[in-house]
């Protein structure tokens, strides 16, 4: 197994029969993404821009920002795609310089993109600071849950409004590919809409299993329950890579199941292009992908589709996971 892993840890990863499934990490910052690029990582799928918000009593200044986005990208280079996500917080990330309101319900609140819409001087800070990295990298850029279109077609107006006032003097911060993370079921749900006006999606599977089962994601007695692998969070990936294929766009999935070699199988038979895992994966995800071809994972995607179960799919799925 680790001399498979070996073989395939630096070749770009595709299955059996040759169709290419992209490998990317979730990383917080450059020197994350040395480690990424050093286990065998194709790009960033993921980079939690939260994580310089957090733990200290204000937002980082535009420089501070374009410095740590930018170390990231030099790393990267122009040949690996990089996905910033801009400020993902509230609900469960509450930043102490940020007075969001005191909610009975905060995830279903202020919460991801409605704080960056909520506070747009922040985010005009943020997505100038992340334009300045587009010279230097595959910039793509994403907004994490997004619910509706209006929340879509309002957070792109901001950007287009950064892009056309300054630091778009280059062509790279004109051209980012704009993406959003689909965690919500509405957006899984309309996904065939928004992906008439977005690039890309990326599946954030810790919330869409969350809001689609009704159950919080950090609930100690709904842990077990809770399971990206329910066959209605995949019925949910699977409208969302049906609603993407129509507009010819590619979908993703960064959440935990991305990471689970149980989960390989199903998410590339229900037609995700690139998975963003933890770096400590990577080479074990690689070699997996290797292992499988596309016609066996769409049937055994269509077959667990059908199951009534969480337990069900993963007795199915426990052979793949060895
Ligand atoms: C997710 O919800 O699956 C995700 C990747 O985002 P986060 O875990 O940061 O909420
Ligand atoms: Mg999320």
């Amino acid at each position: 197994r680790r001399r498979e892993e070996l073989a395939t840890a630096m070749q770009p990863a595709q299955t059996r029969d040759g169709h290419r499934i992209e490998v990317v990490a979730n990383i917080r910052n450059a020197d994350d993404a040395l480690a990424a690029v050093a286990a065998g990582g194709e790009g960033v799928g993921l980079l939690r821009s939260e994580f310089l918000f957090d733990e200290r009593d204000q937002a980082p200044s535009e420089d501070e920002q374009a410095r740590s986005y930018g170390a990231v990208a030099e790393v990267l280079g122009r040949g690996r795609p990089l996905i910033i996500r801009t400020l993902d917080v509230g609900g469960d990330k509450p930043l102490s310089y940020l007075p969001l309101p005191k909610e009975e319900n905060p995830f279903l609140g202020l919460r991801g993109i409605r704080v960056s819409l909520d506070q747009p001087e922040m985010f005009r800070t943020q997505l100038r600071a992340i334009l300045r990295a587009a010279p230097l990298s595959d910039l793509h850029i994403m907004f994490p849950m997004i619910a509706t279109l209006e929340e879509l077609r309002a957070a792109k107006r901001i950007l287009a409004e950064e892009q056309a006032a300054g630091a778009s003097e280059t062509s790279a911060a004109a051209s980012v590919k704009v993406g959003i993370m689909v965690e919500v079921p509405s957006a899984a749900v309309q996904a065939d809409i928004l992906a008439a006006e977005c690039d890309f999606f990326s599946i954030g599977t810790n919330d869409l299993t969350q809001y689609t089962l009704a159950m919080d994601r950090g609930h100690p007695k709904l842990a077990r329950q809770a399971d990206g692998l329910h066959p209605a969070v995949l019925r949910m990936i699977k409208l969302t890579t049906d609603g993407a294929r129509k507009h010819g766009k590619w979908v993703g999935v960064c959440g935990g199941i991305a990471s689970d070699l149980i989960a390989i199988p199903v998410l590339i038979g229900l037609g995700v292009k690139e998975l963003s895992v933890t770096v400590p994966t990577i080479p074990a995800i690689k070699a997996a992908i290797g292992r499988l071809s596309l016609s066996e994972c769409q049937a055994l995607a269509d077959e667990v589709l059908a199951l009534g179960t969480a337990e069900q799919v993963r007795a199915r799925l426990a052979p793949f996971a060895e």
